[in-house]
């Protein structure tokens, strides 16, 4: 096109506008979905979305929206439509034991679209994020046709033994413009001393200074506590050694901190010592890595498992993640979904709708869980253009073919996938 316009350009106007494409519409109405807009009101029915480039320009009952001259028709009646789901704990560029030796930036683009094909339309990679992920940081915002989850980052996870060296590991993510700060405070079943507290407190402190938010790695109830009082942002697994008290969901509501459950990666820690039931399911099966499965499967590496140290405790350990989801849910604090999908065994793309029926099981509404999913996930992340289905916003969702508020299983019915007004190829 541009040789086309660059040959003749000498000539006459109306040469130059044959050579121009014919103007398509860039106004799209996804016209008589059932919506669920991500603000966990009531549904509309017979719903008209329109999208202007990218972004949702009305969204209403169909009477009510009036359609404007070439506009295209996406005729979706007895779909319904949600936002695209948003995975606050995830990591990017290595998952596949079959091959460690192989993050690069080819690797995070294929599970990125992994995950969009899914319906994840966004991703936090908490952590252990290098150089190559970088480039997909720069079009998050932008309306492109990206065809893959958009992605933010962490970076290096921060951790030393002073206050100088944590600082330094602070700024260089900050230098590198990463979307958040990670640690870990973990004392392995007190196995190993967690990180001290004047290193998370300066950690914090610096990130706070280049106003990034700091996400922690936590397993115990203490030290959560501890951590909401010094300041962390995002509390990035289930709190898993005791039930938690009263005080710390007011901690975490007082603190406006969001509780990310990972329930999915406590299943991945025992769920190999047999083959699971999901490796039988058709929407795991379409885009399972084979030789991962296999590896999975081989008897041997499930005794392995089997015997393992902790193979009762982490059956335990999911159990009181389950508990403490629903009571920090029911005491009104925000949860944001997560997965710490992406690391060997934990599958991106299934392991998200593993984890809303995982949230289901702990006794959350299908409604709660599609907001922690899509809303307050962005909230939490602070993204302010996806997560709601409303003028404005990012045109990122799911059309699925059942209704997800009569059972969460249905958000494995895709029907189709759309990211900044395009549709995702799956
Ligand atoms: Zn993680």
């Amino acid at each position: 096109m541009k040789a086309c316009c660059f040959l003749f350009s000498s000539l006459l106007l109306i040469t130059l506008t044959a050579c121009q494409k014919p103007k398509t519409s860039d106004i799209t109405a996804i016209m008589g979905a059932r919506l669920i807009d991500g603000n966990g009101g009531a549904p509309i029915e017979n719903a008209v979305v329109l999208i202007e480039n990218g972004r949702i320009s009305a969204t209403g009952p169909a009477n009510d929206i009036k359609l404007p001259k070439n506009t295209i028709i996406i005729q979706a009646e007895g779909k319904t439509m949600i936002p695209g789901l948003i995975n606050t704990h995830a990591h990017v560029g290595y998952r596949d034991e079959v091959n460690p030796e192989h993050y690069s930036t080819q690797q995070i683009q294929n599970q990125l679209e992994l995950y969009a094909r899914f319906g994840i339309t966004t991703v936090a990679s908490l952590g252990e994020d290098r150089e190559q992920a970088r480039a997909f940081q720069a079009i998050n915002d932008t309306v492109k046709a990206i065809g893959r989850a958009r992605l933010y980052i962490a970076g290096e996870i921060v951790s030393g033994n002073t206050v100088e060296s944590v600082q330094e590991i602070v700024n260089r993510n900050a230098k590198n413009k990463t979307d958040f700060i990670k640690i870990r405070v973990d004392n392995n079943r007190g196995r190993s001393n967690a990180m001290p507290s004047e290193i998370y407190d300066a950690i914090i402190e610096q990130s706070h200074k280049h106003n990034l938010m700091l996400m922690a790695h936590i397993y115990d109830l203490e030290i959560a506590r501890d951590l909401l009082e010094s300041g962390a942002d995002f509390l990035a697994h289930s709190i898993r050694d005791k039930e938690v008290d009263q005080e710390l969901i007011e901690l975490l509501k007082t603190k406006n901190v969001c509780y990310c459950p990972t329930l999915t990666r406590d299943l991945s820690t025992y769920v190999y010592g047999e083959t699971p039931d999901f490796f039988s399911d058709p929407f795991f099966i379409e885009n399972a890595n084979t030789l991962e499965v296999v590896m999975l499967k081989d008897p041997d590496r499930q005794t392995n498992v089997r015997n393992g140290e902790d193979y009762e405790a982490n059956q335990e350990a999911l159990k009181m993640a389950l508990v403490n989801l629903k009571k920090i849910a029911d005491g009104g604090a925000t949860i944001a979904m997560g997965t710490d999908s992406g690391m060997p065994t934990r599958f991106q793309g299934y392991f998200e709708h593993l984890e809303l029926q995982l949230m289901a099981k702990a006794g959350m509404s299908p409604m709660a869980i599609i907001v922690a999913s899509t809303k307050d996930a962005a909230n939490c992340l602070k993204l302010t253009n996806v997560g709601v289905l409303e003028k404005g916003k990012l045109a990122d969702f799911v059309l699925l073919e059942a209704n997800p508020l009569d059972d969460i299983v249905n958000t494995k019915k895709i029907a189709s996938v759309w990211i900044g007004g395009k549709k995702v190829e799956r």
